[in-house]
C-alpha cells in the first residue's frame, strides 16, 4: 500500500480482524489506482512533462530572464577536479563518488565545472556576470527518504559583484529561484563554519533544499578566481518533496517505476 502511495497512517491503523483490514485496503487501493490513473491522464493531455522537468524549465526561464546564462558541461569529471574542490582523502564526499576508469568519475556536484567556466568566460565577459547549469549529480548516499544516488542540481553563480553586495544578492537570488519553483515559504539558516565563515542554507519544513557559498573562498586559488562571487546549489527533487509534501523522494526522481509521481504498477 505504501509503494502504491498510501499515507504513512496505513501502517498504524488498527482493525478488528483480517476481513475488515482487507476490505479497507481494497477500498484504499481502488482510490489510489483511480487517482494515479487520473494523474497520468492529466500528464498525457495537459502538462505533458513531469513535475521535475517542469521545475527545471521554470527555473531556467526565471534565471535566463534575470540575466543569467545557461551552460551545459560534462557529467564525467576528473579526480583532479574533485581534488581542487577539496574532495580528497579525509573528505566525507569522497566515499560517495561513483568512480569510472582512468581517475574519472560521475560528478557529485556542478561546482568544479562552473569554476572552470567562470574563469574562462571571465577573461572575456564584463562584470558582473552569472552562469547556471541544471543537471544530474551522482552520490552514493541514496539511503533515507531525502537522498537519491542520481539527483538534479541547479547551480548558479555570479562573479564580480561588489563585496558588500554579496549577502543581499544571495538572498535576492534565493528568493527568485524559490518563487520560480512555487515555494514562497522558506527559511535562510546560517551555519557558521570555522574555515569558510558564514554559510547559508535554504530550508523548507526542516528539509535542506539549497546550500550557498560566497567568495573569496578558500578554494578560489586552485581555480584562479580572485573576485567576489555568490553561488547557490538547489536540489530539484528536494524542492518537489518540500512543495508537494511527499513521503519520499523516489517518487519525483528519474525513474522507471514512477512517472510524474505515479507508481506504474497500478
Ligand atoms: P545533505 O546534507 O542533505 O545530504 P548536502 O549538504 O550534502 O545535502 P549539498 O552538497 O549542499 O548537499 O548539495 C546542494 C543541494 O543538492 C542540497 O541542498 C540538496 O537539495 C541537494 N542534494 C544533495 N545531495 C542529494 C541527494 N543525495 N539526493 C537528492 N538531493 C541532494
Ligand atoms: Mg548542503
Amino acid at each position: 500500500m505504501r509503494e502504491l502511495g498510501a499515507g504513512a497512517d496505513v501502517l498504524t491503523r488498527r482493525f478488528t480482524g483480517a476481513d475488515e483490514r482487507n476490505a479497507v485496503f481494497k477500498t484504499l487501493e481502488t482510490e489510489i489506482v483511480r487517482e494515479g490513473r487520473r494523474r497520468l491522464e492529466e500528464l498525457r493531455t495537459g502538462r505533458r512533462q513531469p513535475q521535475l522537468l517542469q521545475l527545471e524549465q521554470d527555473l531556467a526561464t526565471a534565471l535566463v530572464g534575470t540575466g543569467f546564462v545557461r551552460v551545459a558541461t560534462p557529467a564525467i569529471v576528473t579526480a583532479d577536479a574533485l581534488a581542487k574542490m577539496g574532495i580528497a582523502a579525509g573528505h566525507a564526499l569522497l566515499d560517495q563518488v561513483f568512480w569510472l576508469d582512468d581517475g574519472r568519475c560521475l560528478r557529485p556536484m556542478l561546482a568544479p565545472n562552473l569554476y572552470t567556466l567562470l574563469r574562462r568566460l571571465g577573461r572575456i565577459w564584463s562584470r558582473p556576470f552569472g552562469i547556471f547549469e541544471i543537471g544530474s549529480c551522482f552520490r552514493r548516499d541514496s539511503k533515507g527518504s531525502q537522498h537519491l544516488s542520481e539527483f538534479t542540481m541547479c547551480n548558479l553563480v555570479e562573479l564580480g559583484l561588489p563585496l558588500g553586495e554579496r549577502r543581499r544578492r544571495l538572498e535576492e537570488l534565493a528568493a527568485l529561484v524559490m518563487a520560480a519553483g512555487a515555494l514562497p515559504a522558506y527559511a535562510l539558516v546560517t551555519e557558521t563554519s570555522e574555515v569558510y565563515g558564514d554559510e547559508l542554507d535554504v530550508i523548507v519544513d526542516g528539509i535542506e533544499v539549497c546550500s550557498t557559498a560566497i567568495g573569496p573562498h578558500a578554494l578560489d586559488d586552485a581555480w584562479g578566481i580572485t573576485e567576489p562571487w555568490v553561488g547557490l546549489g538547489f536540489g530539484l527533487e528536494r524542492m518537489l518533496v518540500a512543495r508537494e509534501g511527499l513521503p519520499s523522494i523516489e517518487r519525483v526522481a528519474r525513474s522507471l517505476a514512477y512517472v510524474d509521481g505515479v507508481r506504474l504498477n497500478i
